[in-house]
């Protein structure tokens, strides 16, 4: 099997990111060594997981295990909310290498915004300082609204690499993306698939091209998301549809199909809101 030829995209820091890779979150803690082993195999480079996902520990071994040398991997993972804070997230931080056993991580994100506990600008103090020990290459920030986005701006001294949204054809949070790229901050899809909480991979529009092209539903969700510039990780139990998903690299939307898909934003959002998450 040849590998597939993932781009890579350059952050407002200079890494690059894979723009594909393999989100783990809800893969189960027993499975996850045998899961990420499987993605490695058939050419993701790319892991995004989180100290939430109790997973860490199965990513880690899955890459000690893949021989695969350091640089050529990208790690995200990510603060979870009742660690934010200054000295807590030092700590987490250290928790999650040792746990993933790696000495840094590529991405480290600040899960969740949390407004009503008031920490999340201390917190990206704290990420800009693991930033300058080298154990993260890049910070970024996740379920970030555009007040959260200036705050931090506004308040340090680093814009943002990334902010990682749910995104996806039903709820495609335009205010939220136009302000990163306004800003030189990339936009990371979570649930590009929609968590396959609504039929996203039933509508018309999307079968239609997927059989235009020869190629699955989600394989036509996931194309739109690469040729709008989003960083996009699928996650799946099954190898089969794992190889499916990093094989969208041999053909390309036109522009009305790319049009007919965004067409289809109904203000679905199928995760937590950035508001009241805690
Ligand atoms: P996805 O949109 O990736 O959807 C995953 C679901 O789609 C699973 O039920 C999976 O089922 C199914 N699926 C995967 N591939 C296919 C396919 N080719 N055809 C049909 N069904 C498919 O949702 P996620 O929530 O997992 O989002 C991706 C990643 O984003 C996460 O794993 C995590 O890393 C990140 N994330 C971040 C959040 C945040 O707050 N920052 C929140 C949520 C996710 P099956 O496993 O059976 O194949």
């Amino acid at each position: 099997m040849t590998t597939p030829q993932v781009p890579n995209l350059t952050l407002n820091d200079g890494h690059t990111i894979p723009q594909l890779g393999f989100g783990v979150f809800l893969v189960d803690p027993q499975e996850t060594e045998r899961i990420v082993t499987d993605a490695l195999e058939l050419g993701y480079r790319h892991i995004d997981t989180a100290a939430i996902y109790r997973n860490e520990e199965g990513v880690g071994r899955a890459i000690a295990k893949s021989g695969i040398p350091r640089e050529e991997l990208f790690i995200t993972t990510k603060l979870w909310n009742g660690d934010q804070g200054t000295e807590s997230a030092h700590a987490a931080i250290d928790t999650s290498l040792e746990k993933l056993g790696l000495d840094y991580v590529d991405l480290y994100l600040i899960h969740w915004p949390v407004p009503a506990q008031d920490k999340y600008l201390e917190s990206w103090l704290a990420l800009e300082q693991i930033k300058a020990s080298g154990k993260a290459r890049s910070i970024g920030v996740s379920n970030f609204l555009v007040d959260h986005l200036q705050r931090v701006i506004d308040g340090s001294s680093t814009v943002p690499a990334v902010n990682q949204i749910e995104l996806h054809p039903a709820y495609q949070q335009r205010e939220v993306t136009d302000f990163g790229q306004a800003n030189g901050i990339l936009t990371e899809a979570w649930g590009p698939l929609g968590q396959g909480k609504y039929p996203l991979l039933e509508e018309p529009i999307i079968t239609a091209a997927a059989s235009k092209h020869g190629k699955s539903a989600a394989q036509v969700v996931l194309r739109w998301h690469l040729q709008q510039g989003t960083i996009v990780f699928p996650k799946s139990n099954s190898r089969e549809r794992i190889a499916e998903n990093i094989d969208v690299f041999d053909f390309e939307l036109s522009d009305a199909e790319v049009q007919a898909i965004t067409a289809l934003e109904r203000g679905g959002r199928v995760g937590g809101h950035p508001l009241e998450v805690k």
